[in-house]
């Protein structure tokens, strides 16, 4: 018999209160983003069902065509965690609540004027590639502070913080270590960082938001 996604996120919700716990921290400092890619929308329901309500979809039209039709008889935080075309702002905009990579200039130019079409100020993340990596979203280490404090100066409160996705075959730790940092520096309190297979890791490095896809809603 397979597990329900009741019972996993159960499993996951005493997993990250126990790191937290282990890190010195509050069980309730860390906030569960359930990552429903590629899933149906009955995985979805069940995860509302078992009192999520907080998600993350990394494909624009994907969410657009999963979430809207939920908002009339659910309360949920809607999370945009895939790298965002500036074609696609717009759209990142009208459906998210959080866009947790805003990543480079151009794009950040498309937000500002998809807030200003729509009325709608989703909070925001910078996404930074940690890791160098050419094929990764995300803005490079370099040009991290630079592209921070312009956000901060363009979007004041509504950017909260920093996420990375760290390369899949390296110890994720100083790349996380590394986030922590820059947040600290900046002010920013918001630490999005460890998926499924590192969350724990994430937590221990101080990460606040953890965005776990398979280890809730089984494996893609
Ligand atoms: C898919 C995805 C996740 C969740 O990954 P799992 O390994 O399934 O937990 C987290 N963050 C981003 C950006 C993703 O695309």
């Amino acid at each position: 018999m397979t597990a329900s996604i009741a019972d996993n996120l159960r499993v996951v919700r005493d997993r990250i209160a126990e790191a937290a716990i282990a890190a010195g921290r509050a069980p309730d400092s860390v906030t569960l983003v359930a990552v429903s890619k590629t899933k149906p929308v009955a995985a979805v329901l069940e995860a509302l069902a078992a009192g999520q309500t907080v998600f993350g979809e990394n494909r624009v039209q994907e969410a657009d065509s999963k979430f809207p039709a939920l908002r009339a008889d659910h309360r949920f935080d809607l999370h945009i965690i895939g790298g965002l075309q500036t074609n696609k702002a717009r759209d990142a905009v009208r459906l998210g609540d959080v866009i947790e990579t805003l990543d480079r200039p151009k794009l950040a130019d498309a937000i500002a004027a998809a807030m200003a079409k729509e009325g709608r100020q989703p909070r925001l993340l910078i996404e930074v590639n940690t890791g160098d990596e050419a094929q990764k979203s995300g803005v490079s280490r370099a040009d991290a502070d630079g592209f921070i404090n312009d956000c901060k100066s363009r979007f004041g409160g509504r950017l909260i913080g920093l996420m990375c996705v760290p390369p899949h075959d390296q110890d994720p730790r100083p790349h996380f270590n590394w986030l922590a940092n820059r947040a600290a520096k900046h002010g920013l309190a918001t630490l999005s960082m460890g998926m499924s297979a590192d969350f724990e890791i994430a937590i221990a490095c101080g990460a606040t938001w953890v965005r776990v896809g398979s280890a809730i809603f089984g494996s893609r």
